[in-house]
């Protein structure tokens, strides 16, 4: 390992040359307080910017170990070092006059959910964290000053700032680790208390807008509150802002819940929040003690998506043409049955807890009500409706739902808790939604032909995935949070809710790619290959995501997608092959 000095000398040196000199600067340098690894110098100033790790020994960052003596907290205080590191760069890395991205320091530091990511990393010997960095040039000469004073100046105060124990702000680092730790717990605990969710009171649901995830502020805002038939009261391990350590909230039981209400009183809301809350947030955010359970998938119509042999029979049978509804392959599927299918390779994967909203559905899907009934005969109509399959899905197979459904009555039939929204409260309608029931029958008839059945497991071919574009054997590329470049393929996961970041994104590509490689066989199904990649996570982290990998080098940005999402790209791939499996 060099030193800082060799370092300076060296960008002093290939100053005012062409950019390519700075490969030079490639490896390691030892500064008084940290390493500086510099894994990978980019080709010019407009290319990826270079990547580069800082760590530094326990012995000077002395970050307490007593602060993460678990996975779980491990996790929050990588997140939160992410996040100082981040806020540190803002305040102390000076804008640069150059070319293209000179100048430019990035972490790639979370936002509202806490996720595992690479970004930064502590063990009992170092905390690490990685970033890419901009080497500055003015065309294509290298600025050896300003390259400078951003590796051997800004650097260092960073990692000052942000990795030193002394200079961060413990109680906020243990508001947030503690905070974390208590939704873990709150997770926890919801099946013995028969729940699939929890939303505290005092919760803040509403965004600032459709387009921002940070929470509305200001005297509009209605905070959450549980009705009392309805209220939970769970133990955290922390103490949480109140002093206290009990939390209460309105605990969603299993089965299956209706959120009913007039639009506009936070009906959708309220679904997003728990859509989302299948991961944890940060202390601020307004949901950090709304928790749904891990399982839970956003389904959704999605019409034009592909679709590849799934059964979708429970839903839909004797399509026009004879078009085959237990093996249903589409180039282009309708509303309706991309919701059927959404929902079938939810189950097929795990889900435990499904979550629709009318305003995202397909109606046609969600209710055939009783005139309809008379008109258009069950003969001649394909579908049968989710409100004659929604109840079965939990006796049978253990699958609960909630659904927002202001428009119509029918789903009273077959709802257990009944949340009625006004002016964005909550009140328990459960009662009132049962007289109706007795007073008012309803008049349609039930329509499930043939019982629900098994979920169809398939088998995905592991030789319809092809990763090379042009000369590259390996092209994996996140263009955006909701757009993937499978080798020449895009998939398309605009619909896909609960993808929230692009480093997941880019996550579930190269997860994909590993699976392609490693776990894909003749009998492997969609689920093991998940699961299997689930266990990989476990064991591995997301470091050795990336198919050039090496040890002792940047991995680049990944953070921890859930097994749903993976699942979600790969049905969308366009060039995938499934085979139904016979055994499962
Ligand atoms: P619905 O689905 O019942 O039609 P939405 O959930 O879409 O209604 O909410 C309508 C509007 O009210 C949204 O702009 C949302 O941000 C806002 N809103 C939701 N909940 C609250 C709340 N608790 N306090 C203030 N505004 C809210
Ligand atoms: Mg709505």
């Amino acid at each position: 390992m060099s030193n800082e000095q060799h370092l300076r000398q060296l960008l002093s040196h290939i100053d005012g040359q062409g950019y390519k000199a700075y490969k030079q600067i490639k490896g390691s340098y030892e500064f008084p307080d940290f390493n500086l690894y510099i894994d990978h110098v980019q080709g010019d100033p407009f290319a990826l910017p270079s990547k580069v790790r800082l760590r530094v020994d326990q012995k000077r960052a002395q970050i307490p170990a007593g602060l993460w003596p678990n996975s779980v907290r491990q996790v929050a205080l990588e997140d939160f070092i992410a996040r100082a590191v981040r806020q540190s760069v803002q305040a102390l890395v000076s804008p640069k006059k150059g070319s293209g991205k000179s100048g430019l320091v990035f972490i790639d530091a979370g936002r509202q959910e806490v996720l595992e990511r690479t970004a930064a990393v502590i063990t009992e010997d170092w905390v690490e964290t990685r970033l890419q960095v901009g080497l500055p040039a003015a065309g294509r000469r290298i600025l050896g000053k300003q390259a400078t004073a951003m590796l051997c100046k800004e650097i260092p105060q960073i990692v000052e700032q942000a990795l030193m124990w002394k200079n961060i702000d413990h109680e906020q680092c243990r508001t947030f680790v503690e905070c974390v730790e208590n939704q873990e717990a709150i997770y926890q605990q919801l099946d013995e208390f028969g729940l699939v969710a929890f939303v505290a009171n005092g919760a803040v649901l509403p965004r600032v807008s459709g387009i921002s995830d940070l929470p509305l502020l200001g005297m509009q805002v209605v905070g959450f509150r549980a009705p009392e038939s309805l209220e939970t009261r769970i133990e955290v391990p922390n103490h949480l802002p109140s002093g206290e350590t009990m939390i209460e909230g309105l605990g969603i039981p299993k089965g299956i819940t209706l959120i009913v209400g007039g639009g506009y009183h936070g009906k959708s809301t309220l679904l997003k929040a728990l859509e989302r809350c299948v991961y944890a947030h940060i202390p601020g955010d307004g949901r950090e003690y709304v928790i749904t359970t891990r399982d839970a998938v956003k389904i959704r119509a999605e019409d034009g998506r592909q679709v590849e042999k799934v059964n979708i029979n429970p839903f839909i049978s004797n399509l026009p043409q004879e078009i085959s509804t237990d093996s249903f392959c589409s180039g282009d599927a309708s509303g309706s049955t991309s919701q059927a299918a959404n929902i079938m390779e939810a189950l097929e994967v795990g889900a435990k807890l499904l979550l629709l909203d009318e305003d995202t559905s397909a109606t046609n899907f969600m209710v055939r009500d009783a005139r309809m009934q008379l008109l258009v005969h069950k003969d001649q109509e394909p579908i049968t409706p989710f409100v004659d399959r929604v109840q079965e899905l939990y006796d049978s197979l253990g699958v609960s739902t909630v659904l927002v459904m202001g428009g119509s009555g029918d789903y009273f039939d077959v709802a257990n808790t009944v949340i009625k929204m006004q002016d964005y409260r909550p009140y328990d309608v459960g009662n009132l939604a049962r007289e109706i029931v007795d007073e008012h029958p309803t008049q349609r008839q039930v329509e499930t032909p043939e019982s629900f059945g098994q979920v169809t497991a398939r088998i995905p071919q592991a030789k319809s995935f092809n990763a090379s574009r042009g000369r590259r054997e390996v092209k994996i590329e996140a263009r955006a949070r909701d757009l993937l470049m499978y080798g020449s393929d895009s998939i398309d996961l605009r619909y896909v809710d609960q993808l929230v970041e692009i480093s997941q994104t880019r996550a579930v590509g190269h997860a994909i790619y590993l699976a392609n490689q490693s776990m894909m066989s003749d009998s492997a199904t969609l689920q093991d290959v998940v699961e299997a990649l689930e266990h990989f996570f476990d064991q591995n982290g997301l470091d050795a995501l990336d198919p050039f990998y090496r040890e002792e080098y940047h991995p680049g940005n990944f953070s921890r997608p859930r097994k749903y999402e993976i699942a979600a790209a790969i049905n969308r791939l366009r060039t995938l092959k499934q085979k139904i499996s016979f055994n499962k």
